[in-house]
């Protein structure tokens, strides 16, 4: 009998060994190294003095509510992507799904954040308090338990029908809408206004949002949303000087929505790579909204971080004339001197120009509210 088991164990290591020892490549088996499925693509964006820019997308659904990605899905292609943190913030009281009439929120968040420790991805917990307007859609980030809001955004009679209105529609459930903004703040959330200007089209911040920006309650809202971006909240900044923020909302693969342009995103200047430092830079207001090549938010984090996205070199001082080099995935046009046209300098590429010192660019796609920011070079 003994015997027997140690002929099986030698076996079974010889066979380990063969298979170990066979070619990777061979006329059974050919691999294609680039067809790596942990390859990810990099976004050059530099870190300025003191933090790290970390690049972030705060909104985003999966298949539980009305989406059509999982929630390791949604992790995965954040990591492709080359972002490093996201939350997968499901709404509330949705429920699109085929055969989805209820789901545990915890156990997204869960899901997501596994797979975020697995690929080394920092994944914030959070949901969409998702009601119709004026109250809108916001979402809550930095929750422990996201199980506590209320799943019914529609009234239902005594009898368990939808109550609706004279033309048909369903009747809001206004009367917890403040109990679950309430309930995110007992979790100590960070809460970021979505979309402004969706569904409608009309972009306008009601009263109930002006009183909690100005208790500092609401604590940033989207400047841009899946494709869309809101001009009007450029005058919020200059009166509130509340963050700006861009975010995906994506309900479809990215890469359906993005294809391969740099997806939107904000930037999130942290001491340390961690959710405890990504929570207490939100908090300071250290964040910028980049999206389509427009960055929005303080003109001085602006200005740091364009300094140390551009290096110059002077080829000719009395000239002016210098080399000027995008060491970034983001495109800069400026404006200055006699140029009707905006100077251009594109993505990793360095471009000679005429520049005198001391001269003041204007770079028009760098906002600081309804101003764009304007600095030296040189
Ligand atoms: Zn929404
Ligand atoms: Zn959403």
């Amino acid at each position: 009998m003994k015997k027997i088991l140690l002929i099986a164990i030698a076996a079974l290591f010889f066979s380990q060994l063969y298979a170990e020892e066979r070619p990777q490549n061979s006329d059974d088996r050919m691999v294609v190294p680039c067809y790596n499925e942990l390859l990810r693509n990099l976004i050059l964006i530099p870190d300025i003095d003191g933090y790290k820019t970390l690049k972030c997308d705060f909104h985003m659904h999966t298949m539980f509510a009305d989406a059509q990605v999982s929630p390791e899905g949604r992790v995965n292609e954040a990591w492709c992507d080359g972002l490093d943190v996201v939350c997968v913030s499901e709404h509330i009281g949705v429920h699109k799904s085929p055969g989805i009439k209820r789901f545990d929120h915890n156990l997204v968040q869960d899901r997501a954040i596994k797979q975020g420790k697995k690929l080394g991805l920092l994944v914030v917990k959070g949901i969409e308090i998702t009601r119709s307007k004026p109250f809108g859609h916001m979402n809550m980030l930095f929750l422990n338990d996201c199980n506590v809001f209320c799943e019914e955004r529609f009234m239902w009679d005594k009898d368990g029908n939808e109550m609706r209105d004279a033309n048909g529609h369903r009747i809001p459930n206004r009367a917890t809408e403040m109990s679950d903004f309430e309930a995110a703040e007992k979790q100590h959330a960070f809460i970021q206004w979505n979309h402004p200007g969706w569904p409608d089209k009309i972009c306008d911040m009601p009263d109930f949002h002006k009183q909690m920006i100005k208790e500092h309650r609401i604590h940033s809202v989207e400047i841009f949303n899946s494709a869309e971006w809101y001009p009007k909240v450029l005058d919020w900044y200059d009166e509130f000087k509340i963050p700006m923020v861009a975010n995906s909302d994506s309900h479809r693969p990215i890469r359906i929505t993005y294809n391969d342009h740099i997806r939107p995103m904000t930037l999130v200047f942290a001491k340390e790579y961690t959710i405890e430092s990504v929570r207490e830079a939100m908090f300071a207001g250290r964040m910028l909204a980049l999206f389509n090549n427009t960055l929005a938010g303080d003109a001085e984090l602006i200005k740091q971080l364009i300094s140390k996205s551009l290096t110059l070199r002077v080829i000719n001082e009395k000239k002016g004339l210098v080399e000027v080099q995008n060491n970034t995935d983001i495109c800069f046009r400026t404006l200055f001197g006699d140029h009707m046209n905006p100077v251009i300098f594109y993505p990793r590429k360095a471009i000679q120009v005429t520049i005198k010192k001391g001269t003041e660019l204007d770079f028009i796609d760098c906002l600081a509210g309804r101003k764009s920011v304007k600095m030296k070079l040189w």
